[in-house]
């Protein structure tokens, strides 16, 4: 056989506020192996020691699977660029000025390929998952924030050294509610997760403390007037939102992730269709408005990928 033609094999991390999911992924995105280890209240130092164990326990799966893998590839909160993490992830201890690729590629004498954790899982989605075979394509996750990727001609766009593409931080109330990230009126302070459970207690009277995302959607199914409303909202607010990428990229795909992405293909409807309400149809009419497919699993998925060069970045 050619050597072109061997599989070849990738660790894919995925480091989190609490955990560090790791895999061992072929390059056809089939998942050999897969765990998850525990970094909650971890020190630097100690989160540094758990992404070591994570590829020492891929390495050790890969030699059971009596294969060799050909690179590392590390999702992480923050900014990354040119393989350290500059700062913003707020979640985890110490974790500025991290240089991830030169620890992990000197330490296993491997290639070692690091990006923001929402532009990796959006190369998930784009290589293995609900975008794929496509080449402009907009990811955004929805969870206690918003967050996102771009894709422009098959290629990851980061901005000028990585540190833009804050999709939730695009503004659509310059009069509006203040917002984590210091400005006014962004998307992320209407239409996150946190946002939609902040609203619903508002409204209903209950305990903002007792309710979670799945709670709202789970009262919305039943028709509760509060939920329904609140969703409604959710969604026209997300569906504003994306109007303006897509009136600005014209994507194939916009793929919609996070937790309460899972609710149903109804929740994916809703905002399809605010989505197409709200933007430019000549923008659009190449647009679908679809759910990520991958789940949790699109993070270290999208890591392995970048080894593989599936999508240049
Ligand atoms: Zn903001």
């Amino acid at each position: 056989m050619a050597i072109q033609d061997k599989m070849r094999y990738a660790a894919g991390i995925d480091v989190g506020g609490t955990s560090v999911k790791l895999a061992l992924v072929s390059e056809d995105g089939n998942i050999l192996f897969e765990d998850k280890l525990d970094i909650s209240k971890a020190t630097r130092e100690e989160i540094l020691n758990t992404i070591d164990l994570a590829i020492i326990k891929i390495n050790k799966e890969a030699n059971l699977f009596d294969v060799q893998i050909s690179g590392i590839g590390i999702g992480s909160p923050g900014i990354v660029f040119e393989g350290v993490v500059l700062g913003g992830a707020d979640n985890l201890n110490g974790w500025v000025n991290v240089p991830l690729r030169n620890i992990f590629s000197e330490k296993f004498g491997l290639p070692v390929y690091v990006d923001n954790d929402a532009n990796v899982m959006g190369i998930g989605e784009v290589v293995y998952g609900a975008a794929r075979n496509c080449t402009d394509v907009i990811f955004i996750t929805v969870g206690t924030g918003i967050g996102g990727a771009i894709f422009m001609n098959g290629q990851l766009y980061g901005g000028y050294k990585n540190r833009g593409t804050e999709l939730g931080h695009i503004v659509i109330d310059h009069k509006g509610i203040d917002c984590n990230c210091g400005g006014r009126g962004c998307l992320e302070a209407y239409a996150s997760t946190s946002a939609l459970i902040r609203q619903y207690a508002e409204l209903s009277g209950k305990d903002e403390a007792t309710i979670d995302g799945r709670y709202v959607v789970e009262r919305f199914k039943e028709g509760e007037p509060p939920a329904v409303k609140c969703m409604q909202e959710h969604t026209d607010y997300l569906g504003h939102g994306i109007a303006s990428f897509v009136n600005t990229f014209a994507p194939q795909k916009v793929v919609i992730g996070g937790g309460i992405s899972e609710a149903g293909q109804f929740y994916i409807d809703m905002i399809s269709a605010s989505t197409f309400r709200y933007s430019m149809p000549d923008c659009a009419s190449n647009t679908e408005v679809v759910g990520a497919i991958l789940g949790n699993k699109a993070g270290f998925l999208g890591a392995a990928s970048m080894v593989f060069k599936n999508v240049i970045n």
